[in-house]
């Protein structure tokens, strides 16, 4: 395994699992490509824009409640601070936490700071950070300009961590490094992993680890039914929790894009069980993702009882939706792995994916295991889906997508996507948080939303009508992958 807990930096996913960012064809042929590695990315030769790793980090470290995060960066790297602030604020609402705003700095890096560095604005701003909020941790997270001109942050913030007797971590997260921007999580984790967890004093058999972003909390209900307890990371929880995340049972996620690295470097450094298993979206991911979690834990009887009654409670609901629902033609959009398990979700409705634009593929995930291979899971159970683009937030090429497939709806998890299938009419479902979807209820809870969009189309009919798309009948009649590179 190639987790290096030892050195400072996480490696890239480039080079650590060989993701990509580029690829059009059918899912099955992704998947074959990948088990056989014979992956290659076929590079972008126009790109509209791109997410940065930074911007990652951030958003799961500050949301740790009793940490400030310092971005050592020109203030426009700052530019999606406001949004982690809004974020914190969504989740603490669904979570009954008070409000309260982010603990984001930036160093505010000028054009002298590149010729003559930065390190003294950083210690200045740690020392502001420490006087103003008391944290329990500082972490400090890089960018472009930082990295370039070389500023030495990891030796500040261990001088820092010994004058102020807390633990003050080096996140290096600079855009450049890697086009796949969810390498942002990892480097988080590594940090994480790195300076704040800490060796078990005891085991605690009950407590489990669930790696998610900020949606609700169903597991206290869910887990609590099987005698078991959530530790949600890394949103909202304190720097005590995260110490003792190596004391957990098992370690499960929401979404392997998200936790891969930090579930793989849990069972590596400290034993704790990763559940390996498809993500439990759609019926048989559910299944067996209980089934791995109760093998781990020893409540195999608890997790029937519970497999049991979860579907004679649902079953006879999601007849009815699937038959509303069956044969409805829908079109994806999403970051990985959660798209992957969209794709199992709206398949077990009965609704047909005709397509899907995701943001990148990792051809394996850390552990290695095949068992949790989410794209994998939703070809085999679910069959194939043509038109399957790995599409790193090119609008271009997903409008070019939409307009050709014209699907019935178009599912989105991230806001500046989902505005594409309004402009085309589309009636177009955003849901942001993925506990919504996940389990057996997840099932309702999409069918009933779906069904609720399908049947209110005059919205988009409305905005597609009075809006112009920016796109020219040229691009639209063109390939979606034009402007990738050979295969
Ligand atoms: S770190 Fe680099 S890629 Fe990220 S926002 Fe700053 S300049 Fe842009």
């Amino acid at each position: 395994m190639s987790i290096n807990i030892k050195s400072p930096e996480v490696e890239i996913r480039e080079a650590r699992l060989g993701s990509i960012t580029g690829f059009y064809g059918n899912a099955s042929e992704l998947c074959n490509k990948s088990k056989e590695g014979r992956l290659c990315d076929r590079k972008h030769s126009f790109s509209q824009c791109l997410g940065c790793s930074s911007g990652n980090a951030l958003c799961q470290l500050v949301m740790i409640q009793d940490a400030v995060v310092i971005n050592h960066a020109p203030l426009g790297c700052s530019a999606d601070f406001s949004d982690f602030n809004f974020t914190n604020r969504v989740g603490q609402g669904k979570r009954n936490i008070p409000f309260r705003n982010a603990r984001l700095l930036s160093t505010n890096l000028t054009e002298k700071d590149t010729i003559y560095g930065g390190g003294e604005k950083l210690k200045n701003t740690i020392k502001e950070a420490y006087d103003r909020f008391k944290p329990n941790a500082i972490f400090i997270t890089t960018s472009c300009a930082s990295g370039i001109i070389g500023d030495d942050v990891d030796t500040i913030a261990e001088e820092a961590e010994e004058q102020l007797k807390i633990p003050v971590v080096y996140i290096p997260c600079e855009g450049f490094k890697s086009k796949i921007w969810t390498t942002g999580f990892d480097a988080a984790y590594h940090g994480i992993v790195r300076k704040i967890v800490k060796a078990p004093t005891k085991k605690r058999k009950d407590m489990i680890n669930v790696i998610n972003f900020w949606g609700s909390d169903i597991f206290t209900d869910l887990f609590g039914r099987i005698g078991l307890k959530p530790n949600y990371i890394i949103p909202f929880s304190t720097i005590a929790q995260l110490q003792k995340m190596s004391e957990a049972a098992a370690t499960v996620q929401i979404c392997p894009t998200l936790g891969t690295y930090l579930a793989a470097s849990l069972e590596q450094e400290y034993g704790v069980p990763e559940v390996k298993a498809p993500p439990a979206y759609g019926i048989q991911g559910t299944d067996k993702w209980f089934r791995e979690l109760g093998k781990i834990t020893g409540k195999e009887k608890e997790v029937e009882e519970l497999i049991k009654s979860e579907k004679e409670r649902i079953y006879p609901e999601l007849e009815k939706l699937r038959e509303k629902l069956k044969g409805k033609r829908a079109y994806i959009t999403a970051g990985a792995a959660h798209g992957h398990s969209l794709i199992s979700l709206l398949r077990d409705l009965g609704m047909e994916v005709v397509g899907a634009s995701i943001f990148h593929h990792d051809p394996c995930y850390d552990n290695r295991s095949q068992e949790g291979k989410s794209l994998d899971h939703a070809v085999e159970t679910y069959g194939d889906i043509n038109h399957f683009s790995i599409c790193n937030k090119q609008a271009y090429e997903l409008v070019n997508s939409l307009n050709k497939l014209k699907p019935d709806i178009f599912v989105a998890r991230h806001g500046g996507m989902s505005i594409w299938g309004a402009k085309l009419g589309i009636p177009t479902f955003l849901m942001g948080d993925e506990q919504f979807g996940l389990g057996y209820q997840g099932l309702l809870n999409y069918g009933n939303k779906v069904l609720d969009v399908l049947e209110t189309p005059e919205f988009v009919k409305n905005i597609a009508a009075h809006s112009k798309l920016v796109y020219t009948d040229w691009w639209l009649n063109q390939r979606p992958d034009t402007f990738l590179g050979g295969k």
